[in-house]
């Protein structure tokens, strides 16, 4: 009985873990591994295993960085099942098409490039539309707090992560002979009393831990101060006559978005406003959330029961096609532009920028991180000029950064969170940067529990390890 740090470790995306037992093997999601110059030749890089004698997949949520491998995974010999919650599932079908669309449309593009070099060689996307959907079909779904045996000697609980929709913690219990071990795998942890979403849920005893450590060295702000920034900078806006962009990320943030609008209507003073959602992706994603309002905490059940449809905005334009949006560009004020993507690197906000950016009437609220090397960051960095397609444009509209947004839980969070499993098992920390890890297993260390940095390659004996 082993387990195997692979993806994941020592770093915040590409999310996968190797679980050998009784000869079978089972991966701990296969994600995508992001930003970085060298990720695309790593994504691409053969497995540390053979893909077509892995035995089963427990996908936690999905989010690329714990997914996007999946169709190479398929590509490359994987039959199994991949074991995940309904709303997981019908989220991971639109980031994954996404994903892949995005892969084909990247090789095509250095394939003109090469072709116009002169050059030899094709560009392969590292999967196709055609795999993703491939890979989809062996999806099994699993209701929270249902354990299920996915293989012999392997039962999983699913438990609400709070991540986002669907997103889960997995309780695996294993045997082998007489041994028996309990490994609890957190998946992404959220904030505890994040709006929509229910609280990140913890279980019964384990003897090894696997927590993330996105936010380890981290406290968030406040979310009621920046509720209240939010409100301030859209009365602000109001008056100053210009439009508000919002770029947000499709799943999740665009959600909360759209819930603080509806539910703050009155106080934020909307109604003058027209509110975009500019993104297919978000308006799908934004669908499968309404779909599960089984999901949904108290709060945002008592809203939904009471208002029929989430969000309950009366001015909001949903935009599918190019020409919507494009028209929004012909509103000099009174827009309030929700598009991807989250960081400005693609999508239609782009387009917006392009349009608003120069105006000083004009706002950009930003509620995410944003990586380095990025447009959002270049923005937010505080730039007089950035680059969009090619040409100088100035920044002069007024930039905030929202703090308190975010879909995981800070390092007080992921403490409640581990602290809640009873007898602090030992922790071995994953799905974080240096700093964020190390701030994180000192803490715990502090606290009196085993605690330890994954570094990738590192095989743990789980016989030996409890
Ligand atoms: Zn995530």
């Amino acid at each position: 009985m082993q387990l195997e740090f692979y993806g994941g470790a020592g770093e915040v995306t590409g999310s996968c873990h190797i679980l050998t037992v009784g000869g079978r093997r089972v991966l701990l999601d296969c994600g995508m591994i992001q930003g970085g110059a060298v990720s695309d030749e790593r994504n691409r890089a053969a497995f540390p295993f053979d893909a077509a004698q892995v035995d089963a997949v427990i996908l936690s949520h999905a989010h690329i960085d714990h997914s996007g491998r999946l169709p190479l995974l398929r590509k490359r010999g994987f039959r199994g099942p991949i074991h995940t919650n309904p709303a997981c599932r019908d989220l991971v079908r639109i980031l994954l098409a996404d994903s892949a669309t995005m892969q084909e449309r990247d090789a095509e593009r250095e394939n003109r490039k090469r072709r116009k070099a002169g050059g030899k060689g094709v560009a392969e996307p590292l999967y196709t539309l055609e795999d993703a959907l491939d890979v989809l079909q062996q999806v099994r779904t699993v209701r929270y707090g249902q354990p299920v045996e996915v293989l012999p000697g392997v039962e999983v609980t699913f438990r609400d992560a709070g991540h986002i929709l669907g997103s889960a913690s997995v309780w695996l219990t294993l045997r082998e002979g007489a041994l028996e071990r309990r490994v609890t795998f957190s998946g992404d942890i959220g904030q505890y009393d994040s709006p929509i979403l229910r609280d990140p849920e913890s279980g019964p005893a384990a003897d090894l831990v696997l927590m993330e450590s996105t936010y380890g060295a981290r406290l968030h702000r406040d979310r009621a101060a920046t509720l209240e920034e939010f409100g301030s900078i859209l009365r602000d806006a109001k008056r100053d006559g210009g439009n508000v962009l919002i770029p947000a990320f499709a799943v999740g943030r665009t959600q909360e978005i759209l819930y603080e609008l509806a539910t703050h209507f009155d106080e934020w003073e909307l109604g003058d406003w027209q509110v975009f959602l500019d993104s297919p992706m978000a308006i799908e994603a934004t669908g499968v959330y309404w779909k599960h309002a089984e999901l949904f905490d108290a709060e945002a059940q008592d809203w939904r029961a009471r208002e029929r449809t989430l969000p309950s905005l009366p001015n909001l334009t949903l935009c599918r096609s190019a020409d919507e949006s494009m028209a929004i560009n012909r509103m000099p004020h009174g827009a309030i532009v929700i598009a991807g993507s989250g960081m400005c690197t693609g999508g239609r906000i782009i387009h917006h920028l392009k349009h608003n950016l120069a105006r000083p009437e004009c706002d950009v609220v930003f509620s995410g991180f944003q990586a380095q090397g990025t447009l959002g960051r270049a923005i937010v960095d505080g730039r007089d000029y950035v680059r969009i397609h090619g040409s100088p444009v100035k920044v002069a509209a007024r930039v905030h950064t929202l703090g308190g947004f975010s879909a995981h839980g800070d390092q007080h969070d992921l403490l409640r969170w581990y602290g809640a499993i009873p007898g602090r098992p030992p922790v071995w920390l994953v799905h974080g940067e240096a700093s964020a890890a190390e701030g994180l297993r000192d803490v715990l260390r502090g606290q009196g529990s085993r605690a330890e940095v994954a570094a990738p390659g590192t095989k743990l004996d789980l016989g030996a390890a409890a």
